[in-house]
């Protein structure tokens, strides 16, 4: 039986993956990170960030990725809404559940895509109504790609990536996700890189016309041609086998392939849904790629799907 003492409200919010179009990775600077230009797009791999009002903090997570999800402090999700109740002056416990669909450690921003949703969840919850520069601004604090999974859509990120500004861009693409079986740690993939490049002067880096361009005229096969990652030789200098994946999908049909940030995902843009669900299958029957997705793009960020309601 439910009673009015032992209701909970609880808000859910979906938040999307993303996929880097084009990551440009610049100098190293004196805080650690490195100076980035990116173009993110929103992909329609989602996960579902639900918070309930509880007697104590607390992370369930669930779906095909949960056991590789910690549950206590350092969980992402529970960090942000931590962190909005302390900005906010509300000490009250929640329990934040998690149904995780995007790979975790995959280079997909699964870890920001929870702590967006939490952000947003905390914010109906409490009824704060934070104004949006408030919500991206605390966002950034959490990390670098959190701005970009709350805004969605197609973006240009600077900075560390979380500083955004829009893109004119035209088009919804279909993408393959070879996800591998092992992560890769973001830190570590960043520190291969800069073994790889050693003394060589690196750029100031900035997004590239062709990119611009591509985006602009919704042309696919300019897309694809136009995909690039400068973490990309790192990726594969840590996961060689990541190497095999990317010839086979181009020998199989895909109008571009490039790891997905720090990888190992390793995504395909394809021209069409049915190329889309046949180069799934060709991945598959080869046996050079473990578990295949697929996702549409861009979609939308992250937004409340249920609640404010009670639960029981
Ligand atoms: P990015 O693309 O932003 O560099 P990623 O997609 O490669 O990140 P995540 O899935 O965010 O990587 O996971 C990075 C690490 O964060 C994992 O190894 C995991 O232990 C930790 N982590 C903490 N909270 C979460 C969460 N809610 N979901 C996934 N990983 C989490």
């Amino acid at each position: 039986m439910t009673s009015a003492a032992t209701t909970h409200r609880s808000v859910t919010v979906r938040v999307p993956a993303k996929v880097n179009l084009e990551l440009k990775v610049g100098p190293r600077r004196p805080d650690g990170f490195h100076e980035l230009s990116t173009v993110y797009m929103a992909v329609g791999l989602h996960d579902e960030v639900t918070v309930v009002q509880a007697d104590r903090w607390s992370v369930l997570v669930s779906g095909p990725y949960a056991d590789q999800v910690p549950r206590d402090e350092t969980n992402l999700a529970l960090r942000a809404a931590r962190a909005v109740g302390r900005q906010v002056g509300i000490d009250d416990p929640l329990s934040v559940l998690i149904h995780k669909e995007i790979p975790v450690a995959g280079g997909m921003a699964g870890g920001s895509a929870d702590a967006a949703g939490a952000l947003l969840a905390c914010d109906h919850l409490w009824g704060l109504g934070l104004p949006r520069e408030d919500l991206l601004e605390t966002a950034a604090d959490l990390g670098s790609d959190v701005p970009f999974v709350l805004t969605g859509g197609i973006a240009v990120g600077s900075g560390r990536g979380e500083r955004l500004a829009p893109v004119l861009a035209r088009g919804t693409y279909h993408w393959v996700l070879a996800v591998s079986p092992d992560g890769l740690s973001t830190p570590a993939v960043y520190a291969e890189c800069d073994r790889l490049r050693g003394d060589a002067d690196v750029p100031t880096p900035e997004p590239t016309t062709g990119m611009m361009t591509a985006l602009r005229s919704g042309d696919v096969k300019a897309l694809g041609a136009a995909l690039s990652n400068d973490l990309g030789d790192a990726a594969l200098s840590l996961q060689p086998e990541l190497g095999e994946v990317l010839v086979a999908g181009l020998e199989f049909g895909a109008v571009g392939g490039l790891v997905s940030g720090s990888g190992p995902t390793v995504a395909f843009l394809t021209e069409s849904p049915e190329a889309a669900l046949d180069l799934c299958v060709s991945l598959t029957a080869s046996g050079v790629a473990g578990e295949v997705r697929r996702a549409k793009g861009p979609v939308h960020g992250a937004h409340v799907v249920a609640g404010p309601s009670t639960r029981g």
